[in-house]
């Protein structure tokens, strides 16, 4: 992008490619606008970090298109009040737009590194409500469950059950399920008082949810 392209001209440009996509909430379009991804890249690919596709972080991970942030942040109806988990904290981009809708949120990581950084981010922004973990994220986090909300943005073959149990009565859990080499589906997965709905949004591509720490 040319040199002299001013961020404001880029928000423009970053926020007409997230509606032409089909973001359209304003809550969502707000907190992507307050969220300067600049911030989360880092390296030679800092120049790209206002397009709409995903770009690669440290430990062989991705941060995320921001239009899929977008329309998975739609698609999980974050209200003020609600207490929300996501896995796979990566950048902490998608963590730092869940923390300007929500009352309290919690991100782990199986990568240290990736959090170390991502932690740094954290304080420059003076988050306060967002608390970030190293942990396996597969397992939930029982010490703060149950959460109102649950995005996961890497792919499982199935929702994992200890994410499905910690899910609230009438909460939502957004995440993409399906082989990590071929094209995955995004779904929204909605507890109700006698089970859970399961909803097919849009094919998608993540890297895997892994078990386990990482080594870095
Ligand atoms: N939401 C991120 C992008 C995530 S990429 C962003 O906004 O930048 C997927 C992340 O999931 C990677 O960082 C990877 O390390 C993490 N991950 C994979 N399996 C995991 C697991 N079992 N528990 C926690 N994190 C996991």
């Amino acid at each position: 992008m040319n040199a002299m392209t001013t961020r404001a001209e880029h928000q423009m440009q970053f926020l007409f490619a997230l509606r032409s996509k089909g973001v359209t909430d304003a809550r969502v379009l707000t907190a992507m606008e307050k969220t300067d991804r600049a911030m989360f890249v880092t390296g030679h690919f800092a120049d790209r970090a206002y397009e709409d596709m995903p770009l690669p972080i440290a430990c062989g991970q991705t941060i995320s298109q921001p239009s899929v942030v977008g329309l998975m942040t739609q698609a999980l109806q974050v209200n003020p009040r609600d207490k929300v988990l996501e896995v796979g904290t990566g950048s902490g981009y998608q963590a730092v737009i869940l923390s300007h809708l929500a009352r309290r949120v919690y991100t782990v990581d199986r990568h240290k590194t990736l959090m170390n950084e991502a932690r740094a981010v954290f304080q420059t922004l003076d988050i306060t409500n967002l608390t970030a973990f190293t942990a396996d994220g597969s397992h939930g986090l029982p010490d703060q469950a149950p959460f109102d909300r649950i995005l996961v943005t890497a792919a499982a073959e199935d929702p994992p059950g200890p994410l499905l149990a910690q899910l609230k009565v009438g909460g939502i859990m957004v995440l993409p399920v399906g082989q990590s080499d071929s094209v995955q589906t995004l779904i929204r997965v909605t507890r109700s008082e006698t089970g859970f709905e399961y909803e097919e949004l849009r094919p998608v591509r993540f890297v895997p949810l892994l078990e386990g720490l990482g080594k870095d």
